[in-house]
């Protein structure tokens, strides 16, 4: 069984007199293990589809399902504690607190959980991804690939079982963003989740186990 599914997903988005068709029937898996990376133009949906997998946004028609559960007919409260516990998010432009320091930033999404030694997970996961020397530092005192470094060790701390990334080296030299994508794919393995990243970088590609296309709201594969 694979940990995300989509059947036949449909966004409609309707502003005004406007009508668009982000997603026009679109068929997905990714299975633990494997990093699927998302290309195709501006527009084509690519956004729109990583966020029906991430619950913060429903679909029009069609059945998206999580570790074989249909999360579609879920709450909104059960939609967000399936963010909180099953996924991790990485972003463009890090999003991480300035005024927290490093393993603060990292523990951040774990605040809501008491059974478990926050700090110790924190800063296991950031010697993992070489910044074991930077613990107490702010972001501004980080480069943007140490920087990239914190929101994915962060976005690791609830043990996830599906890492979303949005443009993951964006922001970063090419060199930089092949030792992150390095490292992704690392971790992919050591901690058996999916990675699902949006990327425009034929670098990314590379580093993928699974190349798809979107076009006009549709998967060319
Ligand atoms: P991509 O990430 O591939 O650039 P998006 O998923 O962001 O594409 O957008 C797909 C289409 O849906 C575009 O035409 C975009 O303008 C439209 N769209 C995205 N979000 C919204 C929204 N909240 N309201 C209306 N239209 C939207
Ligand atoms: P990169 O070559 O990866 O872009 P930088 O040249 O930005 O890295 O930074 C090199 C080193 O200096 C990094 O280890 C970073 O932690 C440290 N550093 C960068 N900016 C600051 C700062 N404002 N205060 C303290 N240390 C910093």
């Amino acid at each position: 069984m694979s940990v995300v599914e989509l059947h036949d997903v449909v966004k409609r988005y309707e502003s005004g007199a406007e009508i668009i068709d982000a997603l026009k029937g679109v068929d997905f898996s990714a299975d633990r293990g494997e990093m699927v990376t998302v290309t195709g133009p501006s527009g084509s949906g690519k956004s729109t589809m990583l966020n029906m997998i991430g619950l913060l946004d429903t679909p029009t028609a069609g059945v998206v399902c999580l570790d074989g559960r249909h999360v579609t007919d879920f709450s909104e409260d059960e939609r967000t504690e399936e963010r909180r516990s099953e996924l991790g998010f990485v972003f463009q432009d890090f999003h991480l607190l300035p005024m927290l320091t490093a393993v603060e930033n990292v523990e951040l999404p774990s605040m809501w959980d008491t059974s478990v030694d926050r700090r110790d997970r924190a800063i296991d996961l950031l010697r993992r991804v070489g910044l074991g020397d930077r613990l107490t530092h702010t972001p501004d005192e980080l480069s943007g690939g140490q920087k990239q470094r914190v929101a994915i060790a962060r976005s690791l701390i609830n043990e996830p079982d599906i890492l979303l990334a949005d443009e993951p080296t964006g922001n970063l030299d090419q060199d930089t963003g092949a030792t992150i994508l390095d490292e992704m794919s690392r971790l992919k393995d050591e901690e058996n989740i999916a990675i699902i990243a949006i990327t425009h970088d034929e670098q990314l590609v590379e580093y993928a186990d699974r190349v798809v296309r979107l076009v006009d709201g549709v998967i060319r594969t």
